[in-house]
C-alpha cells in the first residue's frame, strides 16, 4: 500500500503548497482563523485518502477515546473537539482547501467558483482568475486516478470500487 499512500501524500504536500500561497495573496479576504469550524462536516472520501489517513492517526497513535462522542448531529465531523480539529495533520485534502476560493466544473460541465461565506464579502469576484484560486479538477483528478489503482490492486481486501466514497465518521470504527 505504500506505494499508493507515498503517491497521495505527494498531493497532499502541493494541496498544502498552493493553499499557503492562496492564503497570502487572499490574506486580506479571508477571515479563516483557529476555532472557526464552519467549513468542517462529516466528508465522504476516496478509499486510498481513507486508508492513507488511517495508517497516519495509528502511526501517530491517534486512539478512539480522541474522538467527539457527542456529535449534534450526524452531518458533524467526529474529529472535531471544541472547535479544533484533532488530526490536523492528518486531515483530507478537501480541508486543506478550507476558506480558499475553488475553481471546478459542476455537473452541467460549467466553471464554478465556491468559497466560505464568511471570506471575500467585499470581493469582486470578477477579480478572480486561473492564477489566484484553487485548481480543485487538477487535485481531483490526480486523486481519483491515484485510488483507481489502489484500488486495482487491493480490492479484494477493501471489497471497494473505484468510485465509492467513505464518510470519515468510518475512520472511527476502525481506530
Ligand atoms: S477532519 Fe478536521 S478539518 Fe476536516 S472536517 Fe474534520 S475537524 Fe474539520
Amino acid at each position: 500500500m505504500e506505494k499508493h499512500f507515498s503517491a497521495y501524500r505527494k498531493i497532499r504536500k502541493e494541496t498544502d503548497v498552493i493553499s499557503k500561497k492562496l492564503s497570502k495573496v487572499h490574506s486580506s479576504h479571508l477571515q479563516c482563523k483557529k476555532g472557526c469550524d464552519l467549513c468542517c462536516m462529516d466528508y465522504s472520501i476516496l478509499p486510498v485518502e481513507f486508508y492513507s489517513i488511517l495508517e497516519d492517526l495509528k502511526s501517530r497513535g491517534f486512539k478512539a477515546e480522541n474522538l467527539q462522542r457527542i456529535a449534534k448531529n450526524d452531518e458533524d465531523c467526529i474529529f472535531l473537539k471544541n472547535h479544533d480539529c484533532t488530526i490536523y495533520e492528518s486531515r483530507p485534502l478537501i480541508c486543506r482547501t478550507h476558506g480558499q476560493p475553488l475553481l471546478y466544473t459542476n455537473d452541467d460541465g460549467e466553471w464554478e467558483l465556491s468559497t466560505c461565506e464568511l471570506n471575500f464579502k467585499d470581493y469582486d469576484f470578477e477579480n478572480f482568475s486561473e492564477e489566484n484560486t484553487f485548481p480543485q479538477d487538477k487535485f481531483n483528478s490526480k486523486l481519483f486516478l491515484i485510488n483507481r489503482e489502489f484500488i486495482a490492486e487491493f480490492k479484494e481486501e477493501t471489497h471497494l470500487g473505484e468510485f465509492e466514497l467513505l464518510p470519515l465518521k468510518k475512520l472511527g470504527e476502525k481506530l
